[in-house]
């Protein structure tokens, strides 16, 4: 497998199904820049995670259906001690594509007149021919990123006085009881 993974799919293609196994490199490439994952310093050696995606694609009038799941793995910033957490990635896609000039102007506006209502419902824009799947890939796998994700259920998070991690045995500070996930969202830079 080389640098180019193929995501592409021809409209004539459908209906089709399709596996794509996502190698460290894209997953790596997708998270990178999230706060998350970059509070762990980590290097372009160290794991980002990995995963697959089974696809069910089909045409209807001008728009293409994606159906499938996304599973795998991914490597971020324990939210309490700011250590290596991996979580599980495990999502179920549900998108439409649609030609680029048919996708209504503001389909994020709750109040706007737009015919679509569903809530479920993700555009993606493609150019009538071709359906690139490496956007909505790379959007799953951020979305997949839990708004707090834990090293361990029990971590013990960071001293809140000298900033040590409590996992690797208490420090001996004086604290006052303070939330370990703001102690630890304060070494985040944003
Ligand atoms: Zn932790
Ligand atoms: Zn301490």
């Amino acid at each position: 497998m080389g640098s180019g993974t193929d995501m592409k799919i021809r409209v004539m293609e459908l209906p089709c199904e399709r596996n794509f196994s996502l190698p460290l490199g894209f997953v790596r490439a997708a998270i990178e820049g999230l706060p998350l994952r970059a509070a762990l310093g980590a290097g372009p050696e160290d794991p980002a995670g990995e995963a697959k995606s089974e696809i069910s694609l089909y045409g209807e009038d001008e728009n293409v259906f994606v159906r499938g799941t996304l599973s795998g793995w991914l490597e971020v910033a324990c939210s309490r001690c700011v250590g290596p957490a991996q979580v599980a990635v495990d999502e179920d896609l549900q998108v439409t594509f649609m030609p680029t000039g048919a996708i209504p102007e503001e389909p994020g506006e709750p109040e706007s007149e737009t015919e679509i209502e569903d809530d479920d419902l993700e555009l993606y824009p493609f150019d009538g021919e071709t359906i690139d799947l490496e956007p909505l890939l790379r959007d799953q796998l951020v979305l997949s990123v839990p708004f707090a994700p834990l090293c361990d259920d029990a971590c013990r998070g960071l001293c809140a006085v000298c900033g040590s991690n409590l996992n690797d045995g208490d420090c001996g500070c004086e604290r006052e009881v303070v939330d370990p996930r703001l102690a630890a969202l304060k070494n985040i830079k944003l």
